[in-house]
C-alpha cells in the first residue's frame, strides 16, 4: 500500500476582487471629502439668530460666511477669535445690516460673502452612482466567474466564445512522418490529406473533396497520437488538438458549445486540421437505457458542424481510438468519418523500424536489433519505446555511456516480466521445483517442432511475482496458427505443471498463471476458431473489444456452455498428458539442464539446445 500523502490543497487563493472593490470605497471617500465645507478644524460654537444679530450690531465680528442654510461667523473680542454656528433667516434686511455694522478690522467694515453651494456635477454623479458600481461589479463577476472556470477544468462560463481548444501554430510541431515507424498502410492514406492540405486547388479543380474526417483506429500505443501530429507537422498547417474527455463538461450544453466554438475557430483558420483524440469519450453509440445528456448534446453538435462544413475549405478532421465498435453509427457514416486508418500492433519488420527509430535518440553500441524484435512479438511502439528507454537507464545505472544488447534484452525482461527481485531468497528445494518447472516447459516446447525454440531460461525472482521463466522467441512471425499449433502451445503451457508432477513427485501454486493462459487458449479454440469436432464451424464467443484485452461474451445457451467447458477440459488434458508423456521419456535431458540452470541460474537457448541434442542424438 502506498502511503497516503498528506492532504496538500493549495493555499486558498487570495479573494483579489476586493481590491477593486476597496478602490472604489477610498474613492468614493476622498471625494466626499473634497466637497466638505471649508470651515473644518476650528472649534464652532452653535448659537441662534437672535444673538447672531445682538453680536453683529454690537460691533465685534470680523467675518460672515454664508453657506448654504447656514451662517458662519466669527467674533474677535480683544485677542480671542470665536466662530459661531448659527441657521440662516430669510432676513432682507441682513446686508444692510452688515454693511452698517462696526467691526474690529482694519478698515472698520465686516468681511461677509456667501458661497455658491458646491453642486456635484452631473458627469460625477453619473460616474459615482452608475459607472463605479458598475465597474465594481463587472470587477466581482470577472473574479468569480474565473475561479469557476478554473475549479470546472477550463470551458468558459457564461461567456460565450472562448472555450480553450488548444491552438498549435504550425511551427511548434516538429513530429514528422519519419517519426513514425512502420505503418505504411496510414501514412499513405494520411499523405493524401497532407498533400490536400497543401494544395487544395489541385482537388478543387476536377470536382473532387477529400473525406471530411479520418478515423485512426488501433490497440493503445500503436502510435495514432503521434501520426495525427506528425500529419500537422508534415502538412505545416494549424493544429487544433483537443482531447475528446475534454468536451464532456459539468453542465449540459457546454460541451456543445464547446464543439461549435472549435469548429468556428477552425473556420477561420483554415486550411487546418482538428484532431480529436479518444473520441469514444462522446462518440459512444445513443442507444443505452441511461442516457447522458451531456454526452449526447456534444455529440449531435459534433455531427451537426461536421455537416455544416465545406469540405473544399480545407479542413480535415482528425480522430482516434481504441474503440471503433463503440462509436455511433452516424458518426461512421459517408460525409463524416468516412475513412477508417487501422494502426495495428507492429509485426517483426514494425517492431525493428520502431525499435531503430527510438535508438536514434540514444547513445548505443551495435545491438542485435533483430533479436529484440523477435522476442517482443506483440507489444505495442509504445511499450519498445519504453524497452529503449529502460535500457538507456539501465546503461546508466551501470555507469556505461551506450546502451547494449544486454541491456535491451534485460529490459525486455524488465517490461515482460517485472524488474529482478534481489532480495527474495528460495529454500533449496523451491529451487529445485522453480528449475525442473521451467525445464519443462522448455523441454516440451523444444521437442514439438511446431514451437518456438527456447531463447533463455532463468529462475530469478521477478517483482511480478515470477519465480523463473522461460523466454520463447519465435523466428519468423506467423499469420496463420493450426490447430496444431494451438495444440502444441497448450502442451508447453502444461509442461510446467508436468515436470513438477513427474519428477518432483509435487504439485506447487506455480503454474497459475500457465493454467489461465491454457485455459484461455483452449476456450478460444473451441469457441472461436471452430476447431473442437463437436461444434464444427459454430460460433460460440462474440470479442467485446478486440483492442482493449478482447473480453469475450457467450452467444450460445446454458446447456452449450456447459458442454464447452467439457470440451476444453478434454482439449487441456490431452496436451497435458501429451506433455508428461514427453517428459517422462527425456527424464536425462531434464535432469541434466535442471541441474545446469540451479548452478547458473541462467541457461541460454544455445546451452539448452545443446544439452537436449547431445541426448537426442548422442552419436553426433
Ligand atoms: P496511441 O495514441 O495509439 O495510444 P501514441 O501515439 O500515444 O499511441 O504512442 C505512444 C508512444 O509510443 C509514442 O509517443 C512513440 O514514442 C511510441 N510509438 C508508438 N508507435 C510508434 C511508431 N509506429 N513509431 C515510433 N514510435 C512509436
Ligand atoms: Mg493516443
Ligand atoms: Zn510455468
Amino acid at each position: 500500500m502506498e502511503q497516503q500523502k498528506p492532504n496538500q490543497q493549495e493555499p486558498p487563493k487570495r479573494d483579489n476582487y476586493y481590491m477593486p472593490l476597496l478602490g472604489g470605497l477610498l474613492i468614493v471617500l476622498l471625494i466626499n471629502g473634497l466637497l466638505m465645507p471649508g470651515l473644518r478644524g476650528k472649534q464652532i460654537v452653535t448659537t441662534d439668530y437672535g444673538t447672531f444679530v445682538e453680536k453683529v450690531d454690537s460691533g465685534l465680528v470680523t467675518g460672515v460666511v454664508i453657506e448654504g442654510d447656514n451662517i458662519f461667523f466669527t467674533e474677535k473680542n480683544g485677542e480671542r477669535e470665536t466662530t459661531f454656528q448659527t441657521g440662516s433667516m430669510d432676513d432682507p434686511e441682513l446686508v444692510d445690516r452688515l454693511l452698517q455694522a462696526k467691526s474690529p478690522n482694519e478698515d472698520g467694515h465686516i468681511r461677509f460673502l456667501r458661497t455658491v453651494p458646491r453642486e456635484n456635477s452631473p458627469l460625477l454623479d453619473f460616474l459615482l452612482w452608475w459607472v463605479l458600481p458598475g465597474l465594481l461589479f463587472y470587477a466581482i463577476w470577472r473574479q468569480t466567474s474565473k475561479s469557476l472556470q478554473a475549479r470546472m477544468g477550463g470551458g468558459s462560463f457564461l461567456s460565450p466564445g472562448n472555450s480553450g481548444a488548444k491552438i498549435y501554430a504550425d511551427s511548434s510541431i516538429k513530429t514528422t512522418f519519419a517519426d513514425v515507424a512502420g505503418q505504411d498502410e496510414a501514412k499513405d492514406a494520411l499523405r493524401e490529406i497532407v498533400d490536400f492540405l497543401h494544395k487544395p486547388d489541385k482537388y478543387a479543380r476536377i470536382g473532387a473533396t477529400l473525406p471530411k474526417g479520418a478515423l485512426l483506429v488501433g490497440p493503445p500505443g500503436t502510435g495514432k497520437t503521434l501520426i495525427a501530429r506528425a500529419v500537422a507537422g508534415e502538412a505545416k498547417v494549424p493544429f487544433f488538438a483537443i482531447s475528446g474527455s475534454e468536451f464532456v463538461q459539468m453542465f449540459v450544453g457546454m460541451g456543445a458549445a464547446k464543439v461549435r466554438d472549435l469548429f468556428k475557430q477552425a473556420g477561420d483558420k483554415a486550411p487546418c486540421i482538428i484532431f480529436i483524440d479518444e473520441i469514444d469519450a462522446i462518440g459512444k453509440k445513443r442507444d443505452t437505457a441511461m442516457g447522458n445528456d451531456e454526452r449526447e448534446q456534444t455529440l449531435n453538435q459534433l455531427l451537426t458542424e461536421m455537416d455544416g462544413f465545406d469540405g473544399r475549405k480545407g479542413v480535415v478532421i482528425l480522430a482516434a481510438t481504441n474503440r471503433p465498435e463503440s462509436l455511433d453509427k452516424a458518426l461512421l457514416r459517408p460525409g463524416r468519418f468516412d475513412r477508417r486508418i487501422q494502426m495495428e500492433l507492429p509485426d517483426l519488420e514494425g517492431r525493428k523500424a520502431i525499435l531503430n527509430v527510438h535508438l536514434k535518440t540514444v547513445q548505443h553500441e551495435q545491438v542485435d536489433v533483430d533479436l529484440v524484435a523477435r522476442a517482443t512479438a506483440g507489444s505495442s511502439g509504445a511499450e519498445l519505446a519504453n524497452i529503449v528507454n529502460e535500457a538507456a537507464l539501465r546503461a546508466v545505472r551501470a555507469g556505461r555511456d551506450r546502451v547494449t544488447t544486454a541491456d535491451l534484452e534485460e529490459s525486455v525482461e524488465t517490461v515482460i516480466a517485472g524488474a529482478q527481485k534481489k532480495g527474495k531468497v528460495l529454500s533449496e528445494e523451491e529451487r529445485k521445483i522453480v528449475s525442473y518447472h521451467e525445464t519443462g516447459h522448455a523441454l516440451v516446447a523444444a521437442l514439438q517442432t511446431h514451437s518456438a525454440p527456447v531463447h533463455k531460461i532463468t529462475i530469478v525472482p521477478r517483482t511480478s511475482g515470477a519465480l523463473g521463466y522461460t523466454m520463447q522467441v519465435d523466428s519468423g512471425e506467423q499469420a496463420l496458427l493450426s490447430r496444431e499449433d494451438l495444440f502444441n502451445r497448450i502442451a508447453t503451457l502444461t509442461g510446467g505443471r508436468a515436470a513438477e508432477e513427474a519428477i518432483c513427485h509435487t504439485v506447487t501454486t506455480g503454474a497459475s498463471n500457465d493454467i489461465e493462459q491454457a485455459t484461455r487458449l483452449a476456450r478460444a479454440m473451441v469457441t472461436r476458431y471452430g476447431m473442437s469436432a463437436k461444434y464444427d464451424m459454430m460460433g460460440l464467443e462474440t470479442v467485446n473489444n478486440a483492442y482493449l484485452g478482447g473480453d469475450t461474451s457467450l452467444a450460445c445457451s446454458a446447456d452449450t456452455a456447459a458442454d464447452i467447458d467439457r470440451e476444453v477440459l478434454q482439449l487441456i488434458q490431452e496436451a497435458h498428458a501429451k506433455a508428461r508423456e514427453l517428459i517422462t521419456t527425456h527424464a536425462d535431458i531434464m535432469h541434466e539442464a535442471a541441474g545446469f540452470l540451479l548452478e547458473k541460474e541462467t541457461i541460454t537457448g544455445d546451452e539448452f539446445m545443446a544439452i537436449v541434442n547431445k541426448h537426442l542424438h548422442p552419436g553426433n
